[in-house]
């Protein structure tokens, strides 16, 4: 048995945001709260869309989204949408902004405590369609939340949980290249590395959705072929549209879920202590999660070799870690300064993580203890 299907409406290439007043008034939108963070403001991006606006331009703006977005920052959101009686949301930015307007869109219409709709207390069902409508507009090319179904949220109490269901996926999706010309380097390749875990994870998912795994090995092949580009010349259109499209393929995929890396970056992603880039995160630990999953996936993984034009024998995870070094990423979790003390409970988080359901291998705590060793 297979549940296959790709809902949401997207707007793809250069100048799309010219049309958002209309795609506003298609989407019944007349007051919408713009969900952003502190960059995207500062380099210019929602001032630039207000413009063309008069609708955005009337609108109040959450700037204040953290760069793992937290329980306390959606309320905080929800607070300013409900003083302004608002009907809906554009969210502008990367993951971020768009997982933080997921929350709001679900708390506008859903009584709290938000905690009863994550995915592992059961909480799927529980969000029904009346989830207040969200235009998403990506300005990074990596997290394909524009198109997913999860939304990732810091709970008070220090868990970084899983919110999934087809009515938190956007209603529409502008992805338009031009917004990303400005994203600085380090950022193009850390995004950039989520798209292509994305893909990979997805694609290696024992879950049966062949549509899915096409499009998630076109993904890989977009990705790899024009991140370098990118990230060394960010006025690069062709390569910005490439990456792009990869981040948006890799968030089409997710339905088939994702696996080991990111059921480790979702736990470190939420500790206090440090504030670690999602996609950077899931670069470093990307090798030591091929080298495990490699015996469960051997003939996937000669299927991404064809598709990347490596020799047969080609060991992956090498591949994947020189990529990262020449897109001069850090190596490692000690170059990220990630606490060693933290790979216990890491590591028992990552067990209760959603994505450890589709990994190709079955992961114990002691496996995922020795994945993260092997990152440090
Ligand atoms: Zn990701």
């Amino acid at each position: 048995m297979a549940l296959i299907n790709y809902l949401t409406t997207i707007k793809f290439g250069f100048g799309e945001i010219a049309g958002i007043e209309a795609d506003l008034a298609s989407y019944g939108i007349k007051k919408p709260l713009i969900v952003a963070d502190k960059g995207v403001v500062a380099i210019g991006l929602i001032a630039g869309v207000q413009k063309g606006s008069a609708t955005l331009a009337a609108a109040p703006v959450f700037d204040a989204t953290p760069t793992n977005p937290t329980e306390a920052a959606v309320l905080e959101a929800l607070a300013l949408y409900k003083q302004n009686d608002c009907d809906g949301l554009v969210a502008i930015g990367g993951g971020s902004p768009i997982d933080l307007a997921k929350g709001v869109a679900l708390l506008a219409t859903h009584d709290g405590p938000l905690e009863t709709y994550a995915a592992i207390l059961g909480g799927i069902p529980k969000v029904s369609a009346s989830v207040a409508p969200v235009i998403a507009v990506p300005t990074t090319s990596g997290t394909g939340s524009e198109v997913g179904r999860a939304a990732l949220i810091t709970l008070n109490d220090g868990r970084k949980l899983g919110f999934i269901s087809p009515y938190l996926i956007p209603k529409l999706a502008i992805c338009d290249p031009e917004l990303t010309l400005g994203l600085p380097g380090w950022l193009t390749a850390a995004t950039g590395m989520d798209a292509v875990t994305h893909c990979i994870e997805t694609y290696l998912s024992p879950r049966e959705n062949p549509p899915a795994e096409a499009i998630a090995l076109d993904g890989l092949k977009r990705a790899v072929a024009h991140i370098e580009r990118a990230t060394k010349d960010g006025s690069d259109r062709e390569a910005r549209k490439e990456m792009m499209m990869a981040a948006l393929q890799g968030g089409l995929t997710f339905q088939k879920g994702l696996g080991a890396v990111h059921a480790l970056s979702h736990p470190l992603g939420g500790l206090k202590e440090v504030s670690l880039h999602h996609g950077t995160l899931n670069a470093v630990l990307l090798p030591a999660v091929l080298r495990f999953n490699e015996p469960e996936s051997k003939a996937k993984y000669a299927e991404i070799r064809k598709a990347l034009g490596l020799a047969t024998d080609a060991d992956l995870a090498v591949w994947i870690a020189d990529l990262t070094a020449r897109l001069g990423m850090p190596k490692n979790l000690t170059e990220m300064k990630v606490p060693r003390g933290v790979v216990a409970a890491i590591s028992e988080a990552a067990v209760k993580d959603h994505s450890t359901a589709s990994n190709p291998r079955a992961a114990t705590a002691a496996d995922y203890a020795a994945m993260l060793e092997a990152s440090f």
